[in-house]
């Protein structure tokens, strides 16, 4: 699909945000079944302390580096992303604004009761002739019954194009686990809480802040429970620093 960029263990695309859209369009347009994962520094040192999610998060054909930390780790082991960072949240909302006007069917999954129809509803006041064909809310038991009852739902809509926002690694680990149930659905894009974003629930972060590579900081003033979480952040920049030092060792070659 396209060269791919290893971080500790995480099989990234080297993309700009624009092949990555046009990637994306391309899966939908061929019907060729894509699942588009974008993993931040805290997703890549959960993969590194519990090894089995490794497969669970490189098993998607699409991969691109959502936060600074990963962009930096590229800089760090010599091998810079050429387009930064990718952000799920803008290419979710990309995707909406070039699927307008076209018949691909869109589902929206995820969230507290009411996000996901909110959100189709923001969106549609821009780009009208997006075809959405369901929503449905996060809080459902991810195995079983209930989760049957969802991937049903999904076909039975004509589903093309699934957003699946349950956080990470939840919903990494639902489409690994599903997509072979929804064979219609050409992709799959696990975008966190994107939904709560469109909707108008969360507000990103301003701009000064991205520009200087501080939203997460931004993210941890709004929402402090976050803190346990980012504590891995520290962790995962010295593991990175630790790769470089090594590899400088053994003559600055890469394992991968
Ligand atoms: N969520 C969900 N089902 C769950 C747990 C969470 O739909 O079982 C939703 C939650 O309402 C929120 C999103 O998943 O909209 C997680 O957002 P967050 O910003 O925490 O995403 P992350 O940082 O994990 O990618």
């Amino acid at each position: 699909m396209s060269e791919k960029i290893n971080i500790r263990g995480v099989e990234f695309n080297n993309v700009t945000f624009e092949e990555a859209v046009s990637l994306l369009l391309d899966a939908v347009r061929e019907k060729k079944q894509t699942a588009l994962f974008t993993p931040n520094s805290e997703i890549v040192q959960a993969c590194i302390e519990k090894p089995e999610l490794f497969d669970v998060i490189n098993s998607a054909e699409l991969i691109v580096p959502d936060g600074i930390g990963v962009v930096k780790a590229g800089r760090i082991l010599r091998t810079p992303f050429k387009g930064g960072r990718v952000a799920g949240y803008d290419l979710g909302r990309e995707l909406i604004r070039r699927l307008d006007g076209t018949d691909a069917a869109v589902y929206f999954l995820g969230g507290k009761p009411g996000v996901a129809e909110a959100a189709r509803d923001k969106l549609l006041e821009e780009h009208p002739n997006v075809r959405f064909v369901g929503c449905a809310n996060g809080y459902f038991k991810k195995e079983g019954e209930e989760s049957d009852a969802v991937i049903e739902a999904v076909n039975a809509a004509g589903t093309d194009v699934l957003y699946v926002c349950l956080g990470a690694p939840t919903q990494e680990k639902w489409i690994a686990a599903n997509r072979a149930k929804m064979p219609d659905v050409s992709l799959f894009l696990g975008l966190g809480g994107s939904l709560d974003g469109y909707a108008g629930l969360v507000k990103r972060a301003p701009k000064i802040f991205i520009k200087l590579g501080l939203e997460w900081f931004y993210r941890l003033l709004k929402e402090p429970w976050r803190f346990k979480r980012m504590m891995k952040l520290p962790v995962f920049y010295f593991g990175t620093w630790k790769e470089r030092i090594s590899q400088k060792k053994s003559g600055g070659k890469r394992s991968s």
